[in-house]
Formats: C-alpha cells, structure tokens, sequence
C-alpha cells in the first residue's frame, strides 16, 4: 500500500478518534474519498482551525476562543456559585436546565489514577484558589455519578472544606453510573434544587 501513502496516514490519523479502531478508520476513509470530498475537505478545515483557535477559559478552564469565555464575563451570573463539571458537554447540560445561574469550574477529565490522571490533570489547584477567593460562598460538585466521579467529588470536598469553603453534591436522583451529559433536563434540575 506504499503507493498511497496518504490514506494510510488517514487511516492512522482516523485511529485517534475515541472508540475508532482500524476497520471503522478504513471505513471512514473509504466513505469520505469514494463519496464525500466536500465532507472530507470541510472536516479538515474545521480540525486545522478548531485545534489552532479554541484554548481554555483562563478563569473556568473550559473550552474558549477567548483568554476567557462569555460565561465567565457574563455580569448576571451569580458570582457566589460556582459548579464544578468533569467536561464542557457536562456544562452545557447544566446551562440547559436553566436552574443554575453561577458560574463553573471545568475540571476537563475526573480523576483516574489507573489512567494516569491526577490532581494537577484536572486543575484541583486553580480551583482551590477560585474557590477560596472570599467571593465564592459554595462550590456546587456536579461531577458524574459514575465510581470515578463520586472518587473525584469526594476528593475535592475534602480538600475544599479543609479550607473552610461550603461544599455541596448534586443530591441523588442521577442514576448511578452516570455521565451528567446523557441525564434528562429536569432529573438534573430537581438534583440541584435538593443539593446536600
Ligand atoms: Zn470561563
């Protein structure tokens, strides 16, 4: 196959993406040249510009095209809240319930040792310094309900009330085992109102 070298690259490049592995990466690659060039041409435009401009929210940590995003300078938001999400998918989900009007902390990931991912991975630190700010007067963890989530949420209000800062968890209700991403609307809704 040295002959068409860029499609083993593709191929390659393909067997990034989460949950891909060779036959689904040759699939997409076959798919995108036989019957979708404009597809093909557009998905790589909008890689090569999302991966050049989007960073992270100096304040929040999530993803931005700003040094920090509009949530973080949104004036209404209330400024004493702040909930603390594993991932940008996890926020958005909150801010579709339209039941929080705080602000958040993005960890970007949970804690995972097995998977090499500590303390420092999911800015534990920074939000330790946010939190203790004096103008947040509680921090709302809103991690998954999943066995790393409730080990990442136990972690971070452990290190949080050493620090004398009010800490409360979404109240059950979540199902366990899971993402806050995939909850309905109104689940997540009832478990912030019944926080704890
Ligand atoms: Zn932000």
């Amino acid at each position: 196959m040295s002959d068409i070298g860029s499609l083993d690259a593709l191929v390659q490049a393909l067997r990034r993406l989460p949950g891909v592995g060779v036959k689904s990466a040759q699939r997409i690659a076959f798919h995108l040249l036989q019957h979708d060039r404009a597809g093909a041409r557009e998905l790589s435009q909008a890689l090569a510009m999302a991966a050049q401009q989007v960073q992270h929210c100096q304040r929040c940590h999530t993803f931005t095209e700003s040094a920090v995003c509009a949530t973080c300078l949104d004036e209404r938001r209330d400024v004493s809240r702040l909930c603390v999400v594993e991932t940008p998918a996890d926020q958005a989900a909150m801010e579709r319930t339209g039941a929080f009007s705080g602000l958040y902390f993005v960890l970007m990931g949970r804690l995972s040792p097995l998977d090499g991912v500590g303390p420092r991975d999911i800015g534990v630190q920074q939000l330790l310094e946010r939190a203790g700010d004096g103008v947040v007067q509680e921090v709302i963890l809103a991690t998954s309900f999943t066995a790393e989530g409730e080990a990442t949420a136990h972690a971070l209000a452990e290190a949080l009330k050493r620090r004398g800062v009010q800490v409360t968890r979404l109240a059950r209700g979540v199902p366990v085992g899971s993402e806050l991403e995939y909850v309905d609307l109104g689940t997540i809704a009832h478990a912030l109102a019944d926080r704890r």
